[in-house]
């Protein structure tokens, strides 16, 4: 069973699938190297990167991503503050420090080898890493693919079950196993997910909680570092960082009394996701494209809610989570395989359904809230303009948010009981209608806005789009 830290990854910003995923792969690859005993003998590492990681991974931090992993920093842990010293240093020394230990030569354009027109066989976004001895023979090799939400695989492992699953007391494959044990055992979702998430940890229910509050946490030192950065997105298409300017000007309209709460999300949201477009410390929900709709809709609960107090506020994130888990279980969150209602309209569905929640909502309520967001994001493409995620991305969380809101608003009107729709049919409609999809639609930026836009004037290159 999936853990809701597997959706929530603190991390680092721009992409989910082309920066979290190759750091963790490339810190995997260097972690292994030592546990064979090989680290001492390793002379020389190449890391090959393929098809869509190849594309827009200068872009994107990819290659950056490569070298601080296999010097074994991981997403959540890098300190962002030196990286860019760092770097300078592993690529004027030519040296780098493998497993943080053992000293290679490392020469960037010789060992990262950028595989610009071939694909690996199961996944556009792949890897391989090959560690050589001083007799230039290979010690060790193995292929990695990063396959959405900062998820990793090795070759051997894609597309089996975990082989590590732990067994959990209140195992829900759907959301109608989650509402019977709702039912059954009178539980509420977040009580349930905190006792799987002690299981699948060997933590006390309160070590759960401490650290869903830490990913409460980072989610909100994100919006308010987003609130306070101005200046231009790199990546060439010229996006001024809004967030912090239309907050100011909400917060002075707000006090001279014309106008009330309403925009902040979409504020909060567009903070993160500029923070994430700019390379910053961000969670995934459930990835990094989308990463701005939970956090918002959560920063807004806990400021403007009657209801907001600690313990609501990890109960927003386990209930969030446990939607988020069964988006990943039965259909996508990779905006690659089913477009972007599998990102941002997942994201929508997922603080929905927890804003309901906190808000005294019943399981019908909470399904219902769920159930709604995703209804009114089918078909959503993903069509981001020059490869990068900003447009349309960065307003669409902060659309999303308010949706949410507002949806969840709407289930509390009601009991939940008389809609014709699940969450698991609609759940399973979004998979099918993202396998319906036109490919140019997925990741590609070879249709819709990222097309239209071009045409028009600006020369923004297309690349393929990771998020
Ligand atoms: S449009 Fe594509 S890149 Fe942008 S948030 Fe949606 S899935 Fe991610």
């Amino acid at each position: 069973m999936l853990s809701i830290f597997d959706i929530f990854k603190i991390g680092l910003g721009p992409s989910s699938s082309h920066t979290v995923g190759p750091m963790k792969a490339a810190a995997a690859f260097s972690g292994c190297l030592n546990d064979l005993g090989v680290l001492p003998q390793v002379k020389r590492i190449a890391a090959e990167v393929y098809g869509s990681l190849a594309l827009t991974g200068l872009g994107h931090g990819t290659f950056d991503a490569i070298l601080l992993g296999l010097e074994g920093s991981l997403p959540h842990d890098v300190d962002l503050e030196t990286l860019p010293e760092r770097l300078e240093h592993i690529n004027s020394q030519a040296q780098l420090q493998l497993n943080g230990t053992h000293t290679i030569d490392f020469e960037v354009a010789r060992d990262v080898v950028v595989r610009y027109s071939d694909s690996l066989p199961k996944h556009p976004n792949g890897l391989r890493f090959i560690a050589y001895d001083e007799n230039e023979q290979s010690l060790h090799e193995q292929i990695y693919y990063s396959i959405g939400g900062g998820f990793i695989v090795t070759d051997e492992q894609f597309g089996k079950p975990p082989t590590d699953a732990v067994s959990v007391p209140y195992p829900f494959q759907n959301m109608a196993d989650l509402l019977r044990i709702c039912d059954e055992e009178d539980l509420s979702i977040a009580q349930v997910v905190v006792q799987n998430e002690a299981a699948i940890s060997g933590e006390k229910p309160l070590a759960v909680r401490r650290r869903v509050a830490a990913v409460a946490q980072a989610m909100f030192d994100c919006v308010e570092r987003g609130l306070q950065q101005r200046g231009v997105l790199s990546g060439g298409l010229n996006v001024k960082r809004r967030a912090p300017d239309l907050a100011q000007k909400m917060q002075a309209l707000r006090e001279a009394g014309q106008l009330n709460t309403h925009l902040w999300p979409m504020i909060y949201a567009m903070a993160v996701n500029e923070e994430n477009a700019a390379g910053g410390r961000v969670v995934t929900a459930p990835t990094n494209g989308a990463a701005g709709v939970v956090p918002a809709v959560l920063y807004y609960f806990q400021k403007f809610h009657p209801l907001a107090a600690p313990r609501a506020i990890e109960d927003f994130l386990l209930v969030a989570g446990a939607i988020g888990i069964l988006y990943k279980t039965n259909a996508s969150i990779s905006g690659a395989e089913v477009g972007c209602q599998g990102e941002v309209g997942v994201a929508c569905s997922m603080a929905a359904g927890a804003f309901s929640a906190v808000s005294g909502g019943t399981t019908a309520q909470i399904e219902n809230a769920a159930e709604m967001a995703m209804e009114h994001h089918l078909g959503l493409t993903c069509d981001p303009v020059g490869g990068l995620v900003q447009i349309p991305c960065i307003e669409r969380n902060g659309i999303a948010a308010e949706k949410a809101i507002k949806l969840a608003q709407l289930s509390l009107l009601e009991d939940g009981f008389n809609k014709k729709v699940s969450l698991d049919m609609v759940i399973k409609t979004m998979l099918q209608t993202g396998l319906d999809m036109k490919s140019t639609y997925k990741e590609t930026s070879l249709a819709g806005l990222a097309v239209t836009l071009k045409q028009k004037a600006v020369p923004i290159s297309v690349r393929v789009v990771e998020c």
